[in-house]
């Protein structure tokens, strides 16, 4: 069998040697963090360790990151309306953007009634004078006075940038005009770590959720990262012996944080040099496609967009089929489509774009990483154009009934 190319690092990135080397001597280490003797206190510096490398990487204080099971459960802790300390009458009122990852779109802790969702334009950028215009409408509403100590008692969560099509959203400027109005930020940043500088201050945002496993750690671990200590959890979605400082309960997955440390460190490092050389790839994947198939459309190119995704479409094709050709010629990537019952249909994220469902159905999301090489975006260009070719001739099924495998969402 031929070597795997593998094209889905936005799915989950390959193991780090690093981090790997890091989890195995951790593998060593005996006893319990949470014990006063010397064996658990080598636990513990090796979970500080590793919550200092990760503070590191967005600049936030190490005591200000409590570690999860991983991005989903970062974002469930987040969301919560005891984040505010007096909710208005009307109660506390979540905005999340349409393109959110299902941990966040959802709502999670917040009933459906205080769930408001904020549209994005055709370029997949959220929609920021919606955005103001519904926050002043509440203001208005509440007739909140300027300086009062409660003043709104908003949450609003943006990623930092798209899973699907890696489009970076404006997060400082929506981050400043939730903060005028006395409301808190929230951003899954889950992709956007390791794919673009990330800087917990400039981005502004109060609380921001990150996952190993997209910058080569371990799957199964990711953090909740706060501002600073104004921004108090009072609703800990696991409690138990006070972990965490109080914050998420459960004795600490020590192999798991300690690989998430070494991945992050990759990044305090040299990585951002490596970002340059995978955009470099990302533009002659593009270049190829387009030269292929001319009227393909790549969404958010000429956008600000993390250099290591390209999620594109033509119309009338099938993603779920092309997936799976792809996989058959030994091309891993995913589709931007999601897939229910045997039935494709369109992502969340291009439907929010207003993209027509023919084309969106068709929408394959390739995602690059530290490990790609030239030769394999070759290799990937020449996939394309010979299922491209044959699709053109009639001879690739496209009814997805023929091809339906299980159920899957894009991650
Ligand atoms: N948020 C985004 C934007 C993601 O792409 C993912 C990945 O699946 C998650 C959250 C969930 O993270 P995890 O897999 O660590 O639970």
């Amino acid at each position: 069998m031929t070597e795997m190319i593998y094209l889905d690092y936005n799915a989950s990135q390959p193991l780090l040697r690093e981090a790997k080397t890091a989890m195995t001597e951790a593998f060593d280490l005996v006893g319990n963090g949470s014990s006063v003797h010397g064996a658990g206190r080598l636990v513990r510096s090796a979970i500080e360790k590793a919550r200092e490398q990760v503070a590191t990487t967005v600049g936030a204080k190490p005591q200000d990151v409590i570690f999860t099971s991983g991005g989903t459960e970062a974002n469930n802790l987040a969301l919560t309306p005891s984040l505010f300390k007096k909710p208005l009458q009307s109660g506390a009122q979540l905005f999340v953007s349409a393109i959110e990852h299902p941990a966040v779109l959802n709502g999670m802790r917040f009933n459906q009634e205080q769930i408001n969702i904020i549209p994005v334009t055709k370029a997949g950028v959220v929609d920021v004078q919606k955005l103001k215009a519904a926050l002043e409408e509440i203001r208005s509403r509440l007739a909140v006075d300027e300086g009062q100590e409660e003043s709104l008692a908003v949450l609003v969560s943006v990623m930092a940038a798209n899973n699907e099509t890696g489009i970076v959203q404006p997060l400082r400027e929506i981050a400043d005009i939730v903060h005028e109005m006395g409301g808190l930020v929230h951003s899954d940043c889950v992709q956007a770590l390791g794919k673009m500088p990330i800087s917990i201050d400039e981005l502004g945002v109060d609380l921001m959720s990150v996952s190993a496993h997209k910058i080569g750690g371990p799957q199964g671990v990711g953090a909740l990262i706060l501002k600073d200590s104004s921004v108090v959890l009072r609703d800990p979605l696991i409690a138990g012996g006070g972990q965490e400082l109080k914050r998420r309960g459960g004795t600490e997955n020590v192999i798991g944080i300690v690989g998430f440390g070494a991945a992050a460190q990759t990044i305090n490092e040299d990585h951002f040099d490596k970002l340059v050389e995978i955009t470099t790839l990302r533009d002659k994947l593009e270049a190829g496609i387009l030269e292929i198939s001319p009227e393909a459309v790549i969404f958010g190119k000429g956008q600000a967009r993390l250099g290591n995704c390209c999620c594109f479409a033509v119309e009338g094709f099938s993603a779920e089929t092309l997936v799976i050709q792809m996989d058959l010629n030994g091309v891993a990537v995913s589709s931007g489509s999601a897939c229910s019952s045997g039935k494709v249909e369109q992502s969340l994220v291009l439907k929010a774009m207003a993209v027509p469902e023919s084309l969106g159905r068709g929408a394959l999301r390739i995602s690059l990483g530290v490990e790609t090489s030239v030769q394999e975006i070759d290799r990937f260009i020449e996939v394309w154009e010979m299922l491209y070719q044959r699709q053109k001739r009639g001879g690739m099924a496209t009814d997805d009934k023929k091809t339906s495998r299980a159920k899957y969402v894009t991650i």
